[in-house]
């Protein structure tokens, strides 16, 4: 099942995405993607629902019908670094030896194609294409074993970076996450059943048409259900959470010469069974 949340800014609602592509609406059922609508109880009761049960939307998704995050009210964005051996060396940086757990601040979420605005004075805003974890039942010391069941699905992240902000700004690695629009999330929230073990996703990321990121989940040094159980031992982690597992290689910093982004680029980036998105890049407001 892919879940989604479709309308203006502000004012998303619930949907699903059916097998013809089209959208259907949950607004009869659940108020939104979000919280407790997660949890594994609501998510089999979405499941057992006819998509042609349900009202038709008009448009088509991410064409004349936009999409926001498709998690809503969104209670942190937790983040793991260096989490891909590949990435870690062309970060010039050694694999950690436990997760490295950063912030992106939630009022960074955005839709999947929305635009992604530079800071002011950014020279080096970066892209990262994720694998996300969306968090459907909270908890707290989550044995690895049981992991899964805390997982209401996985959907992509574009975790955007301004790489000075990030590194050369006096730490903490927050400070080139978390600015607004620097968190597109979505497409669709697609729930565990339709993705198999997500060990073995393909993901890519393009500038302008032109490849930059070409990678694997399976290249992942942590895997889900280490990352869910690692990060509910600093934090509780709460229905709509999202944790965002790494980027593989190829990311503009570690082109040579560096490569960043300027106004009206545009970066596509997908996940295997997760989707695509499309942003176009914008010059600070
Ligand atoms: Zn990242």
């Amino acid at each position: 099942m892919k879940l989604l949340r479709y309308g203006p800014v502000g004012q998303e609602k619930p949907g699903l995405l059916d097998d013809a592509g089209q959208v259907r609406d949950l607004s009869g059922i659940i108020t939104d993607v979000a919280g407790d609508a997660l949890h594994p109880d609501m998510i089999a009761k979405l499941q057992g629902l006819n998509p042609a049960d349900l009202p038709l939307v008009a448009g088509t998704p991410q064409d004349d019908l936009r999409l926001g995050a498709c998690v809503g009210n969104v209670g942190k964005m937790v983040c793991i670094g260096l989490n891909y051996a590949d990435h870690a060396a062309e970060a010039g940086l050694d694999v950690p030896k436990e997760p490295v757990v950063f912030n992106k601040f939630t009022s960074a979420i955005v839709g999947p194609n929305d635009d992604v605005v530079l800071p002011r004075g950014s020279k080096k805003t970066d892209w990262e294409v994720e694998l996300a974890i969306v968090i459907g039942k909270g908890g707290t010391y989550i044995d690895e074993a049981n992991a899964m069941d805390h997982v209401a699905g996985f959907c992509i992240v574009n975790d955007v970076s301004e790489r000075e902000y990030q590194l050369e700004r006096s730490g903490t690695w927050d400070k080139g996450k978390g600015c607004d629009t620097f968190g597109p999330t979505g497409p669709w929230l697609v729930t565990p059943d339709e993705g198999g073990d997500f060990d073995d996703l393909g993901m890519w990321l393009d500038i302008d048409g032109k490849r930059y990121q070409n990678g694997s989940t399976a290249t992942m040094v942590f895997k889900v259900p280490h990352l869910v159980a690692y990060c509910s031992e600093f934090m509780s982690l709460q229905p709509g959470d999202i944790i965002s597992t790494g980027t593989p290689p190829g990311v503009g910093m570690g082109q040579k010469p560096q490569v960043y982004l300027a106004d009206g680029q545009v970066m596509t980036l997908g996940i295997d069974k997760l989707g695509v998105q499309r942003q176009t890049v914008r010059a600070s407001k």
